[in-house]
C-alpha cells in the first residue's frame, strides 16, 4: 500500500513543489459539509514565469524520447490510477462534491483518456507528397506545438484537466495547468503527485494555483505557451479565444465551453427508457455537465404519460451527503452557483412555468425542480442551468421538435428517443451539435471518439485522432534533390 499523498499546499512550478509567491491565500472546503480541505498561498506572475521557462526548457529533450518511453510513462500513471484509486475517488467526493458514483465515472474517464494517450506516441505519422517543381519532394512532419497551456473547471476536474494533460505530454508537449479554484487538489495537484511517482522528468509538468480574475489574462497572453486547452464557460471562452487570435502573441486554442442540451422524445418513443435516460442525463453530478440535459422536449401525443412517469421518478432520487452510497444528487459545489441556481427557479416561476415538483434548498442541497409548460423563450430554456433544474417543452410533431431543439446559441450535446432508429439517425443529422446520441442520454464521453461543440460551445475536439490533430501541429519540408531552374 502506498502512503496517501499529502503537502497540497505546495504547488509544483518548474520542478519543485514550493508556497506560490502571492501575498494572498484561499481556503478549499468541501461542498457538501463546509470542512476546510486546503490553505493554500496563492501562485503570482512570477511563479507563471517560472513554470512556462522550465516547461520551454525541459520540453525538446522530452519531444526527443523515443515514442515507446513516453507510452510507458503513460501507462504508468494508468497503474498509479489503478493503485489509488480510493485516494482519488475520496478527493473527488471531498473537494467536488461528487457523489460516489460520479467520483466513479470521472475517475474511469480520466483513466480511460490516459490509456488512450499511451498509444498516441506511436500512432504519430507525417505524409510525403508528390511535387509540382521538377526534382523536389514534399515532406510533411508531425511535430508537438511545444509547451500547452491547460485551463480547467470544477465540474470534472480530474478528467477535464488529464483529458489535455495526458495527450499533450504523450505526444511530446510540455504542459503548464491552472485548475479551477475551487478545486486544485483534483484538477492539478493530484494529477502532478500521479505523474512524478511515474517519474515524469522535472519542468514538464506545472500546475499553478490562482484565481482566473487575476492570473488568467497573464497565463493566457504569456509568450511561451504556442496553444491554450480551456475547458469552461462560454463568456471566460470568448476572452480567451479573443487573446489567443489578437493578442500579442497569436497562438493556437481549444474551446469546450457551455452547453444547452435538448433531449428529444418523439411520439414512438419507449417512455421507460427514456424517462431512465432522462434522470440520469440530468441529475447525474447534479446536472452540474456541460452536457447534462438543459431542455426536454415531447411530443404533445405523449407529454402527460411522460410528465407523470418522469416526476414519479425523479422524486425517488436521493439528495443528500454525496459520500452515502445511495445518493445521488449531492452538493452544489460553491454558494454563487447555488444562488444562481434559486434566482432561475424565481424567473421560471415569474415566466409561467407549471412547477411540477420541488422541494427545500437546504445548504448546498438542492432538491431537484421539474418545470412543465415551458417555452423557447423562458430563461430556463435560453441559458445554461447547470445544476438539477430541468424544463419540459411540447413539441406540435417531429419539425416543431427539431426546430425547438436546434433553438440555442449552444451546440453540445443533444439526444432524441424513438423506437424507428432511421428516423433516429435522421434527426440526429439535423441537430446543430458536435455530439448527438440516438436512444441514450446526452452525457457521454469515450476517450477514442471526438468529442467537443459547435456553434458557442466551442472550437476543436478532443479523444484519439482529434486529440493528435489538436497537440501538434505540421511542417512541411521541402527537399530539392536536382537543381532548379530559376527564370531570373
Ligand atoms: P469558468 O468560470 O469559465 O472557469 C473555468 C476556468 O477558467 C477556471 O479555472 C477559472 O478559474 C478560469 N478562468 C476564469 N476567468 C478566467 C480568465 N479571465 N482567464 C483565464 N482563466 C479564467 O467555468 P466554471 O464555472 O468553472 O465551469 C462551468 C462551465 O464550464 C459551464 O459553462 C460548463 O458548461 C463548462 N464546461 C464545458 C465542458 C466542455 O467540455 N465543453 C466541460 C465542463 C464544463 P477560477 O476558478 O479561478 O475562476
Amino acid at each position: 500500500m502506498s502512503t496517501a499523498y499529502r503537502d497540497f499546499h505546495l504547488q509544483p512550478i518548474a520542478g519543485e513543489w514550493r508556497e506560490g509567491g502571492s501575498e494572498r491565500r484561499a481556503e478549499v472546503t468541501n461542498p457538501f459539509d463546509g470542512s476546510a480541505l486546503l490553505d493554500i498561498r496563492l501562485a503570482d506572475r512570477s511563479d507563471l514565469d517560472a513554470a512556462f521557462l522550465a516547461a520551454e526548457k525541459a520540453q525538446a529533450e522530452w519531444a526527443a524520447t523515443p515514442p515507446s518511453e513516453r507510452s510507458a510513462l503513460l501507462q504508468r500513471v494508468v497503474e498509479i490510477f489503478d493503485a489509488r484509486k480510493e485516494e482519488i475517488i475520496d478527493w473527488l467526493i471531498r473537494e467536488s462534491g461528487s457523489t460516489r458514483l460520479k467520483a466513479n465515472v470521472e475517475w474511469g474517464a480520466a483513466r480511460g483518456i490516459t490509456q488512450e494517450a499511451a498509444s498516441m506516441p506511436g500512432r504519430v505519422h507525417g505524409m510525403t507528397l508528390a511535387s509540382n517543381v521538377p526534382g523536389k519532394e514534399n515532406r510533411v512532419y508531425r511535430k508537438p506545438l511545444g509547451v500547452v497551456g491547460v485551463i480547467s473547471p470544477w465540474n470534472f476536474p480530474l478528467h477535464l484537466s488529464q483529458r489535455s494533460i495526458a495527450p499533450a505530454l504523450a505526444l511530446g508537449n510540455a504542459v503548464v495547468v491552472k485548475p479551477a479554484s475551487d478545486t486544485p487538489v483534483t484538477g492539478g495537484l493530484l494529477l502532478a503527485k500521479i505523474f512524478e511517482e511515474a517519474g515524469l522528468p522535472e519542468g514538464l509538468l506545472s500546475v499553478v494555483v490562482g484565481a482566473g480574475s487575476e492570473i488568467g489574462d497573464a497565463f493566457v497572453e504569456h509568450r511561451v505557451p504556442r496553444m491554450v486547452s480551456f475547458t469552461g464557460s462560454t463568456p471566460v471562452g470568448r476572452r480567451i479565444g479573443g487573446i489567443c487570435s489578437g493578442g500579442e502573441h497569436i497562438k493556437k486554442v481549444a474551446l469546450e465551453l457551455g452547453g444547452n442540451s435538448p433531449f428529444v422524445v418523439l411520439d414512438d418513443a419507449d417512455l421507460d427508457q427514456a424517462v431512465n435516460a432522462a434522470a440520469m442525463g440530468k441529475f447525474l453530478h447534479q446536472g452540474q455537465i456541460c452536457m447534462a440535459i438543459n431542455r426536454i422536449i415531447v411530443d404533445e401525443r405523449r407529454y402527460d404519460d411522460f410528465v407523470a412517469r418522469f416526476v414519479e421518478k425523479v422524486k425517488g432520487l436521493r439528495v443528500g451527503d454525496p459520500n452515502e452510497m445511495e445518493t445521488v444528487v449531492g452538493p452544489i459545489i460553491n454558494a454563487k452557483q447555488r444562488e444562481g441556481l434559486e434566482a432561475k427557479i424565481a424567473t421560471a416561476r415569474q415566466e409561467g412555468a407549471t412547477v411540477l415538483l420541488e422541494g427545500e434548498i437546504d445548504g448546498q442541497l438542492v432538491p431537484p425542480h421539474v418545470f412543465g409548460d415551458v417555452t423557447p423563450e423562458m430563461e430556463i430554456s435560453r441559458e445554461e442551468i447547470f445544476g438539477p433544474l430541468v424544463g419540459i417543452q411540447k413539441a406540435r410533431d417531429e419539425a416543431h421538435a427539431l426546430t425547438l431543439a436546434n433553438a440555442s446559441e449552444y451546440g453540445l450535446s443533444s439526444a432524441v428517443f424513438t423506437a424507428d432508429l432511421a428516423r433516429g439517425a435522421r434527426f440526429a443529422q439535423g441537430i446543430k451539435a458536435g455530439m448527438t446520441h440516438v436512444n441514450d442520454m446526452p452525457v457521454n464521453d469515450e476517450a477514442h471518439v471526438p468529442f467537443g461543440g459547435e456553434k458557442n460551445s466551442g472550437l476543436g475536439r478532443f479523444n484519439g485522432d482529434w486529440a493528435i490533430e489538436e497537440f501538434t501541429t505540421d511542417q512541411w519540408i521541402s527537399v530539392q534533390h536536382a537543381p532548379r531552374a530559376y527564370p531570373f
